[in-house]
């Protein structure tokens, strides 16, 4: 089937500042190294991201927003959209459904790479327990729903199609997934990109060295199933039109 002659378009949707860079950062790099046009989408202002609590609010937006600019830059993005829901509240409720169905029907993107809302707590083989974060989850959930049936249907929001938006079907949804990918993207090349942007999120890290170990072999480990030196997994849904 002929597809419209343009850039392919990528939505990277995080709940937080720097779970993009986290979830899917190395991809980003390669698919902008490919041509593609990249938009980032941060959900939460961030606000509660930092342990040091003399941090004012605002300075610390400000701050994580120059933060995520300078990451999407390493990344090859070509903007980031900020939607300055407040950190911890993430709730997938039809008001923020809405907000992502207009960027959906706004960008008309071919990829869409965002948290797995199935993912609610798992215990690793060492007995250690990690809980998906909430924000993360409402985020995943919206994005779901966003993408079917919402941002497809002309009657949901007819008020986008007023205002000259148009219906559309995503074909592709990545979710964000380190334990049992079913898709695997070959960051081999893109991996110190990755670890690049995550360390300019300064407000967040405390061990640069620790990160960068935990990254490679997380990736490593991933990669190797799939015959990469370094991969970054997903739970890839197609969406046969
Ligand atoms: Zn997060």
């Amino acid at each position: 089937m002929a597809k419209v002659d343009r850039k392919r378009v990528v939505l990277a949707i995080g709940a937080h500042p720097d779970d993009v860079e986290f979830g899917c950062g190395a991809t980003m790099a390669k698919l902008a190294s490919e041509g593609a046009e990249i938009y980032f989408v941060v959900c939460t202002d961030g606000n509660r991201g930092s342990r040091q609590h003399q941090i004012a609010r605002e300075s610390l937006v400000n701050n994580r927003h120059q933060e995520t600019i300078k990451a999407s830059q390493i990344l090859g993005a070509k903007e980031v959209i900020f939607l300055n829901e407040e950190d911890g509240n993430l709730v997938a409720d039809i008001h923020f459904k809405e907000k992502i169905v207009r960027l959906i029907r706004k960008y008309q993107p071919e990829m869409i790479f965002t948290h797995d809302p199935k993912w609610f707590y798992l215990i690793r083989d060492n007995g250690q327990a990690a809980v998906n974060h909430t924000d993360h989850r409402a985020c995943g959930e919206a994005v779901l729903d966003a993408v079917y049936p919402l941002a497809r249907d002309l009657q949901s929001f007819p008020q986008h199609i007023q205002e000259g938006l148009s219906t559309h079907h995503v074909p592709e949804l990545y979710l964000f997934n380190f334990e049992q990918p079913n898709f695997v993207f070959d960051v081999s090349t893109t991996i110190e990109a990755k670890i690049k942007s995550i360390k300019t999120h300064h407000s967040q890290i405390d061990d640069p060295q620790k990160i960068t170990e935990n990254i490679k072999s997380r990736l490593a480990k991933i990669g190797q199933e799939f015959g990469y030196k370094y991969g970054e997994g997903f739970i890839k849904l197609t969406f046969i039109h």
